[in-house]
This record gives C-alpha cells, sequence and structure tokens, in this order.
C-alpha cells in the first residue's frame, strides 16, 4: 500500500462562516446557524442519500481547507487551557493535524432535490464557508453518544457565558436586513458571540477592546464593555 491516499470530494459546504473568526469550536455551540451541503456530481444522485431524512443528525468529515499551510506538530495549545499549555495533537481537535481532517455532528434540517442538484440544509454546525466535505454518515445516538464519557481538559462550556447587547445602530439595520432575509439575524449573533470567539491571546490585551466578524455578507463590529458583548455596528460588505 503506498504512503498516501486520494478522497473524492463529494460536496461543498456553504455557510454564513466567511472567515474563521467567529466560528464556535464545535458544532451545536450555535444552533440556529444554518449551511448547506451542495453535493458533486457524481455523488448528487438521490438514491445515494435516501432514507437520510430518517435521521435528525449526521458526521461530517471535511477538510481544513482554510488552514494556511498545513505544517503538523507534535503539541498543540488547546484555545480551553488559555493558549498556555500544550497537549498532544491526537488528544486535541486541532486543526494542524498530519492530516487536516474535521468531524462534525450537525443537524439534518431538510434534504433538497432538484434536476442535478441535491442539498442536504443543516444547522447546528462549525464549518468555515466553503469546506470540501469527504463524508457524510448517520449519527447513531445509541452507540454514538456516550453518557459517561469524559471530557478531559475540555468540559462543556457553560451556556450563555456573555451577555450580547445591540447599540441603537445595530438594531435598526437588523431590522432593515431580516426584511428581505428569512434569517433571524439578531439570535445568530447573540448565539456566536455570548460564546465569546476572542482567542485566548487577545482576552489579556487592554489595547484590544474591538473586533470584527465577518458573517453572510456583513461585517460585525463589536467591542467588550463590562464583560458585556456589545454589537457596536453592522455593515453590508
Ligand atoms: N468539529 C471539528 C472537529 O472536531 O474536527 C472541528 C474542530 S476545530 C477546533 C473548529 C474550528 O475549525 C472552528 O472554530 C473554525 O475556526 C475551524 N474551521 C472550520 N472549518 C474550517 C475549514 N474548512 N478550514 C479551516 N478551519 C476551519
Amino acid at each position: 500500500m503506498s504512503d498516501s491516499i486520494n478522497f473524492n470530494i463529494i460536496g461543498i459546504a456553504h455557510t454564513p462562516y466567511k472567515q474563521k473568526f467567529g466560528i464556535p469550536r464545535q458544532p451545536g455551540l450555535a444552533p440556529d446557524i444554518p449551511g448547506t451541503l451542495v453535493i458533486n456530481p457524481p455523488f448528487n444522485r438521490e438514491e445515494a442519500f435516501r432514507s437520510i431524512e430518517e435521521f435528525s443528525h449526521l458526521w461530517v468529515s471535511f477538510v481544513f481547507h482554510g488552514i494556511q499551510q498545513n505544517k503538523w506538530q507534535a503539541m498543540v495549545r488547546p484555545p480551553r487551557l488559555g493558549g498556555n499549555k500544550k497537549v498532544g495533537v491526537f488528544a486535541s481537535r486541532s486543526t494542524h493535524r498530519p492530516n487536516p481532517l474535521g468531524l462534525s455532528v450537525v443537524k439534518l434540517e431538510s434534504i433538497e432535490i432538484k434536476p442535478q442538484q441535491l442539498l442536504l440544509h443543516i444547522s447546528s454546525h462549525d464549518l468555515l464557508d466553503q469546506t470540501p466535505v469527504v463524508d457524510i454518515k448517520p449519527y447513531l445516538p445509541y452507540s454514538d453518544a456516550i453518557e459517561t464519557a469524559s471530557n478531559g481538559y475540555a468540559p462543556a462550556p457553560e451556556s450563555n457565558l456573555y451577555e450580547v447587547k445591540f447599540s441603537k445602530q445595530s438594531l435598526d439595520f437588523i431590522d432593515r436586513w431580516q426584511h428581505q432575509q428569512a434569517e433571524n439575524l439578531k439570535s445568530q449573533l447573540v448565539s456566536i458571540l455570548s460564546q465569546d470567539p476572542r482567542p485566548a491571546y487577545s482576552k489579556d490585551d487592554p489595547q484590544r477592546q474591538s473586533y470584527g466578524m465577518k458573517l453572510y455578507n456583513l461585517d460585525i463590529q463589536f467591542s467588550i464593555e463590562n464583560n458585556c458583548m456589545k454589537i457596536d455596528d453592522i455593515t453590508q460588505i
């Protein structure tokens, strides 16, 4: 057997996350963020997905295509340890692995079959826009959910860690935007920002108080004020 294996890209994830900053560190943390897996030919055949709608959740294997260069490291600094302590790469979910493969459980919302096109509408994911998908399998709770499993150094995050506030300007923008789009932008921003997307190293930087994040075609400007996330402004890119 040779030392490398080629995989087929079976589809591409289309998601509102246009940059890595702001994406939850695991799926399930921002449940209302939508996404669509657009399946590539020749895999976009209806029969290849027949009965998939019987499952509420799917395992999605994907390629971390957005990393700068795939330099794997034996030890990494997980954000959950504040970026200070190192653990082995295989004891982490780091993107800097020998093979840049990611694995996420996502919620299957619906399947849409059009002529020449098959779409899986999903939510509750952590996928950068344009992520190449290499496999999809049903999630089986009887086998995959292990109630007695231990979390190691990564205990479940507290829910809604930060309160999220909106400036009048940003609320006016959201009102206008939601009028045209089906998405509930306000609740999506709360679910993303309440998780505190800031990298560990910038949290202690007193100079760094304001941040920008791209979601859909929007530039979201926010700052930290009295331990609250405050959305200062939203503009269309
Ligand atoms: N749930 C996956 C896993 O365990 O393999 C991903 C975990 S990884 C810690 C999650 C981070 O990967 C996200 O916060 C996002 O910044 C990053 N990410 C998501 N899709 C990516 C992509 N296509 N390329 C590079 N980074 C990506």
